[in-house]
């Protein structure tokens, strides 16, 4: 049989490729390689996708410094798709990344009207206590929304860049739609932008791990920060097709633009509300220097967050993962053995009689069991070559893939609840 294998061809890219054509999100095959040890999403293309994410491995390769951050919505169970969030953050971490996890509370409070109370009860026993077990280290920062100080503060002062039409753009607001519910989509942006403020080390490139569908907060907070920061560099050619830089600002004092142009080594000329920069070769130190004046001018001086974009898991019934449907979705905290049932009960990728799955062989790009053991339940990359071959050349029956990712299934959670318990006495190790 001549056959193409590929055990990663179970993710449809082209799905995505509008996101690539028309919000300039970057492919991140050419990321990969920039990397020593990649995630086992970045080798098998679950994460597909990338802002900026140059910037990432920039700092990773050269030790610079540099940030992971993202939340979670306290709402209901958590479950294998946040695992896939708090893995990256993890990964990270343990690449160097100072991190940063916020339990959306002031959004579950504004836009699901939960009350504060379940939002905490919610966020550290589903959430916090599952990212501790799985190995989020005690120099990271967990925090609440509602609690920490700078997250609110930065969350006014970007409200302030922000207009009702845009976010209505974004995220289909109407007339209806309350303040609290707006403050809250701000209030991401500034989830996201916290890392860079001075208490957290300054301006540092960041990373955002979220799924397809979260681009449109990343392009919200990559504009926003754009407008608080009080200089704009811009690229420029003269009249005779040299390049030089503009640096422009409406809102930097006098004094801010001529200790600009001093300290540039590279030859500057002084304007009205802008300095242009001639021969300036080194991009990274002259943004350095713009970065100090605006800080100790007490201004913003934000580099847009980068971000990655991974794919997600279908329902284990085929179709979309919903939290309403208990049956499309395993949790990390529901009963093992619960969990293992409904991985038998599983849709496979499997043709209806034996015969024809032994002559046709198996489909695994339409299987859930076959996505449970790519996302989550086998880390070789051989064994799981090994079962994409087996069931596409048809020696793999579908009875005996569930029966092995059910038993995986089961062990990971009770492994993981078993850390669970564990990391229950460890929160005042993370200021909790
Ligand atoms: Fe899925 Fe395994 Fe059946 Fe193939 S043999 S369709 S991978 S359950």
């Amino acid at each position: 049989m001549n056959m193409k294998i590929d055990p990663w061809s179970a993710l449809n890219i082209d799905d995505y490729s509008k996101l690539f054509d028309e919000f300039g999100i970057q492919p991140f095959d050419d990321m990969v390689r920039e990397i020593e040890n990649p995630h086992k999403f970045m080798s098998r293309k679950i994460i597909f996708g990338h802002r900026n994410y140059d910037r990432i491995t920039d700092a990773m390769n050269n030790n610079k410094p540099f940030s992971v951050m993202s939340g979670f919505m306290p709402s209901g169970k958590v479950h294998l798709g946040h695992k896939m969030v708090m893995e990256e953050i993890i990964w990270h971490q343990q690449q160097g990344a100072d991190a940063f996890v916020g339990i959306a509370d002031r959004e579950s409070h504004a836009v699901r009207g939960m009350s504060w109370e379940k939002c905490s009860d919610i966020g550290i026993n589903e959430y916090i206590i599952s990212l501790i077990a799985l190995g989020f280290e005690p120099n990271g920062h967990i925090y609440f929304q509602s609690k920490s100080e700078q997250v609110k503060d930065l969350a006014f002062e970007l409200s302030s860049k922000a207009n009702y039409s845009e976010l209505s753009a974004i995220y289909g607001f109407t007339g209806e739609t309350n303040v609290a519910h707006m403050l809250s989509a701000v209030t991401q942006s500034a989830d996201i932008l916290h890392p860079q403020l001075e208490e957290y080390g300054g301006p540092k490139p960041a990373v955002i791990p979220v799924g397809s569908d979260q681009d449109p907060h990343i392009r919200l907070t990559r504009g926003l920060g754009h407008k608080m920061n009080m200089f704009k560099i811009e690229g420029r050619e003269d009249k005779d097709g040299n390049k030089y830089f503009s640096i422009r600002s409406k809102a930097a004092p006098e004094e801010a633009l001529k200790e600009l142009s001093q300290r540039i080594p590279d030859k500057t000329k002084l304007f009205e509300g802008h300095v242009d920069v001639f021969s300036a070769d080194n991009f990274e130190s002259l943004m350095k220097v713009v970065q100090d004046v605006e800080l100790e001018f007490g201004g913003y001086a934000f580099v847009p967050p980068s971000s990655t974009y991974h794919r997600f898991m279908s329902g284990l019934q085929g179709g979309k993962m919903s939290s309403s449907v208990p049956e499309s979705y395993i949790s990390l905290t529901e009963e093992p053995k619960g969990a293992a049932k409904k991985v038998k009960r599983a849709k496979t990728g499997g043709r209806i009689t034996l015969e024809e799955q032994k002559k046709l062989g198996g489909e695994p790009e339409k299987c859930s069991v076959y996505e449970m053991f790519l996302f989550h339940l086998v880390d070789d990359d051989e064994e799981l070559a090994q079962i994409y071959t087996e069931c596409r050349e048809g020696t793999r029956m579908c009875g005996h893939c569930k029966a092995l990712a059910a038993e995986r299934t089961e062990k990971f959670l009770k492994e993981h609840q078993e850390l669970r318990e564990v990391a229950k006495d460890r929160l005042d190790e993370y200021g909790l």
